[in-house]
């Protein structure tokens, strides 16, 4: 068969790109040879719907021992009792657990996503906005951190079915536990998304969400650097509090009902090339390694924080206790959307974001979200953090100026062009 260049070398291109730029968008990495061996093996031939020794199509014996491998390689490495590796992205995931947890019309409790929330913890754009009916907590406007307080007062006003922790755009530690005693007052389930921090949260470096939450999901192509997909996982498994019955007359467990919830409720035959990219990229988090690079994602993302407050940026709250941080461009005169694109003119990618009490349109907004995880990937330390900032705050200051854009560029090729994509 010929060889379909066109898209080869747009291949290449991309390749060129990542391998000279500079990675800043937050939810980013760079995954290892093996993984991406994996994601292009022929395990991408094999239909597998059901799980583990219970499909609905022969020859599954290889995968099923593949997909079970994930499995336990994820358990351990979350201290999980349940996990389902199936999900074909975040999305997918939290998809699958409100269908689990929900019925049309009940009331959700999300994170606003101007304030750093996820389209699909209620966004009206969203199935979750429009299936269910949303209600938001937010930060306070003086700190930029979630107001426990009215996380509560919103939920006993409310009373929603289901309460989602986690975020997209948030620099600060969550309090599990807190989330939970408001769940417990009002009856609601708890569902966790980790999905930006679950690599710093699997090495315990964060504040474990397993113990407290009934649920947590996460994607599987963030901190936690593997292929791009997702997952459901529970610290212990319980039995469904909305009385549905086996025919044996004892009630399902939400095992069941977070299975059924994946395949058949939402998703087909799941993709056994990602699922043994997971398993890889699980077993690469079970190591020391990994725990040095969670360690120093974090200590890049403080650097650089630091680093963006002497030079006059606002980071929202102030600071950053993860691996990214929201910073409000509204003092610098610039808007999200024009640092975003004269950045990208700079081989610098970070995104365009929201801030808290935003004035401009999302497609505009007041922010840059900058993240860590890609470049500590990459190789790079807490003394190179002060050297980006200088750099970012080169582009944003002349921001109009096409010549110093290349001028940033070619010191940013310089910069990168000699450091493997995965170190
Ligand atoms: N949940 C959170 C908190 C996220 O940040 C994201 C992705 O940005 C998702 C879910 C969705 O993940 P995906 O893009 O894989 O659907």
């Amino acid at each position: 068969m010929q060889r379909d260049e066109q898209i080869f070398e747009l291949i290449q291109e991309e390749h060129e790109r990542q391998l000279h730029g500079l990675e800043l968008i937050a939810s980013e990495n760079f995954v290892s040879n093996q993984v991406m061996e994996a994601a292009g093996s022929v395990l991408t031939n094999k239909y597998a719907e059901g799980y583990p020794g219970k499909r609905y199509y022969g020859g599954c014996e290889v995968v099923d021992v593949v997909e079970q491998i994930a499995i336990d390689r994820a358990k351990t490495l979350f201290n999980a009792e349940y996990v389902n590796v199936q999900p074909h992205s975040g999305s997918q995931a939290n998809t699958a657990v409100f269908a689990a947890c929900l019925k049309p019309g009940d009331t959700i409790l999300g994170f606003d996503l101007s304030h750093g929330g996820h389209l699909t913890h209620g966004s009206p754009v969203n199935f979750s906005g429009k299936l269910y009916n949303p209600v938001f907590y937010g930060v306070k406007k003086e700190t930029g951190i979630i107001d426990y307080n009215h996380v509560e007062e919103v939920a006993k006003k409310e009373r929603p079915k289901l309460i989602i922790a986690g975020a997209s755009a948030y620099s600060r530690d969550m309090d599990f536990k807190r989330f939970r005693e408001i769940a417990d007052e009002v009856g609601a389930i708890l569902m966790a998304d980790i999905s930006h921090p679950a690599g710093l949260i699997a090495k315990g470096i964060l504040n474990d969400p397993l113990p407290h939450c009934h649920i947590v999901t996460t994607t599987t192509h963030k901190t936690l650097r593997g292929p791009r997909g997702g997952m459901i996982m529970m610290g212990k498994d319980f039995e469904n509090p909305f009385g549905l019955k086996l025919k044996s007359g004892k009630l399902k467990k939400m095992s069941t009902l977070l299975n059924s919830a994946v395949f058949p409720g939402n998703q087909g035959g799941p993709l056994e090339h990602i699922i043994a990219a997971k398993a890889i990229a699980f077993g690469e988090a079970l190591t020391d390694d990994f725990m040095h690079y969670t360690l120093q994602v974090k200590k890049n993302a403080k650097a650089m924080a630091e680093a963006f407050v002497a030079k006059g940026y606002h980071i929202i709250s102030d600071g950053t206790d993860n691996h990214m941080m929201l910073i409000d461009l509204r003092n610098k005169d610039i808007s999200g959307k024009e640092a975003e694109e004269a950045l990208v003119k700079a081989d610098i990618t970070v995104n365009k974001n929201m801030v808290p009490f935003d004035d401009k349109s999302p497609f505009v907004t007041s922010g840059i979200r900058v993240g860590t995880p890609a470049i500590t990937t990459r190789g790079l330390k807490e003394d190179d953090m002060a050297a980006i900032v200088d750099l970012i705050d080169e582009v944003i200051i002349n921001h109009q100026d096409e010549d110093k854009l290349k001028d940033v560029a070619s010191k940013v090729n310089a910069m990168m062009g000699d450091k493997p994509l995965f170190s």
